[in-house]
């Protein structure tokens, strides 16, 4: 085993007493608690953080609003636009210290945090600071009747909703941070920044960046602690925008919470249990390498990947051999070394949850392949596949988050969309064929914001991101992101 060399900035961040950012600067906690980060794959204390207390919050969110009313909001968009680009220009300088960062708190392989998380960070940065100067309104001619010759103008006005929260998962901190950053910046919008309690280190030191990138002290604030930091900032009277990405359960409390609060608005990027679709003219040789890599990419914990495998009757079988061959060959090991191919879970309590579910699955004979947890340090486990005891089996209805996929035979077209749409969730599913003809009449019947055909997993700045049902509200990137951070205002002019 060879790991990388921790960075010497790394470990010195990494040691430091870590406190809130508010207006600019790192703020010393107020209070002595702390919560301790701890690395996945070796069980041991990297960092601590700290708990914001409702005043620090008020703090950050005054200091937000203070910054969009006095500088953002009136800042040109062009500026906005050059500043968002260098600060993805500084995050591309500093790629292997935030990768570190990410690896050494998520478990995230090393060269998925630098390759997707951090490069993807750089791209989503660039493209939404190409928005700042292509965000307009429209004219309109009204059919109001004219008596005495007055004439009628109408035109719309998009304008920054104000201060937003960003509150934000452990599974890709950084880059998930810098969709809620680049929405909220490029349309002249500040944010306060909640991180999760597991992997906050690399947003806190993007917000050291953004202000070596010019971005003026207040637009990104970042407050560090658990559940209830997040629940003070969404409660704020100042907060116009909650943006939030996490689990299903907390998206539904937060949007009743935002209806109450005189009717914030809310953004939800929640959970699903996606399906993959392997047709009957599917060949498996040349679809496995792909299909289990988008679904077992960061050990299956992200929110678009598949859980559920529904392959044609004709194909189960072959399938289900060469799949369990395929993850056999999967190299399990330290996630600082460049040479594996699986890492551990990314903290304990995600752990013990899909611990808990391959338990079921093994007292019930469920397991095709993998199924155990890895005795000794760390929180790994196997890449598993399952079956399922129909559609009412808890393995084939609840979201797990992990490396844990069920394997379900179909006949017809009919039960394959029944069964796929047999979900209170519709993030994401795919279709694998060559028969593009058959893929393009189920492409409608399914019930998902995202459907791909013979890939899954790929988000990109240009295509609109979101859910349908249980799975979020809203969408994100592409032109769709604008409704949600700006409010529309109409003008009528008589003359
Ligand atoms: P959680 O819902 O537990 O937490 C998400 C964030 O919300 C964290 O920062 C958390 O803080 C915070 N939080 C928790 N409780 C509250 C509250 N009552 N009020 C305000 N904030 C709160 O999700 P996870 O972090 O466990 O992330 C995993 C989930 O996220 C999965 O279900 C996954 O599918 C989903 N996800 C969805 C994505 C999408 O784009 N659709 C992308 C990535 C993940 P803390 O962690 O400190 O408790």
């Amino acid at each position: 085993m060879s790991e990388v060399q921790i960075l010497a900035s790394v470990q010195q961040f990494m040691a430091r007493q870590h406190g809130h950012f508010i207006d600019g600067q790192t703020i010393p906690a107020e209070t002595s608690e702390r919560i301790e980060l701890i690395n996945p794959a070796t069980e041991q204390v990297v960092s601590t953080i700290a708990i914001a207390t409702q005043n620090e919050v008020e703090k950050a969110v005054q200091s937000a609003y203070e910054a969009f009313h006095h500088a953002w909001a009136n800042t040109p968009p062009y500026e906005r636009g050059l500043k968002l680009n260098k600060l993805a220009d500084l995050v591309e300088q500093h790629a292997e210290e935030l990768a570190q960062l990410e690896t050494l708190t998520t478990g995230k392989l090393i060269n998925l945090a630098r390759h997707l998380e951090v490069a993807q960070t750089i791209v989503f940065l660039r493209y939404f600071a190409g928005w700042a100067t292509k965000i307009h309104g429209q004219t309109m001619q009204p059919s109001i009747p004219s008596m005495n010759g007055e004439k009628y103008t109408a035109y719309t006005l998009r304008q920054p909703v104000g201060v937003v929260a960003g509150i934000v998962p452990w599974n890709f901190s950084l880059m998930i941070g810098c969709w809620k950053i680049g929405s909220a910046l490029t349309t002249g919008c500040t944010i306060v920044l909640k991180p999760s309690e597991f992997t906050t280190l690399s947003l806190l030191r993007l917000a050291e960046l953004a202000i070596e990138a010019g971005i003026p002290a207040g637009v990104i604030n970042v407050v560090t602690g658990k559940g209830e930091t997040g629940q003070y900032l969404m409660n704020s009277p100042l907060v116009k925008k909650v943006s939030f990405t996490g689990s299903v359960p907390t998206g539904i409390a937060i949007g009743q919470q935002a209806m109450k609060n005189d009717l914030t608005r809310v953004s939800l990027e929640l959970g699903g249990k996606n399906a993959a679709a392997i047709l009957a003219d599917a060949n498996l040789d040349e679809i496995l390498p792909t299909l289990l890599q988008a679904t077992f990419v960061h050990q299956g914990q992200v929110c678009a990947a598949p859980e559920r495998f529904f392959v044609h009757q004709s194909k189960y079988d072959e399938f289900t051999q060469k799949a369990t061959a395929a993850l056999q060959q999967f190299t399990m090991g330290s996630p600082l070394d460049e040479a594996s191919m699986f890492g551990p879970l990314s903290n304990k309590p995600h752990f013990e949850k899909v611990k808990h579910y391959l338990d079921i699955a093994n007292q019930k004979d469920q397991v095709i392949c993998g199924g155990q947890t890895i005795q000794g340090t760390g929180y790994f486990v196997e890449p598993t596949l399952l079956k399922v005891q129909g559609t009412d089996d808890p393995l084939f209805i609840e979201e797990t988050f992990g490396p844990v996929v069920d394997v379900i035979a179909f006949e017809s077209d009919e039960e394959l969309i029944r069964m796929i749409n047999h979900s209170r969730f519709g993030l994401t599913a795919s279709i694998w064929s060559n028969d593009l003809a058959k893929a393009l009449r189920l492409i409608p019947q399914i019930e998902a914001g995202s459907v791909w055909v013979n890939m899954h997993t790929f988000l990109d700045p240009a295509v609109p991101f979101g859910g349908v049902k249980a799975s979020g509200l809203g969408r994100e990137f592409s032109d769709a992101f604008i409704d949600d951070y700006t409010e529309l205002k109409s003008v009528m002019i008589r003359y």
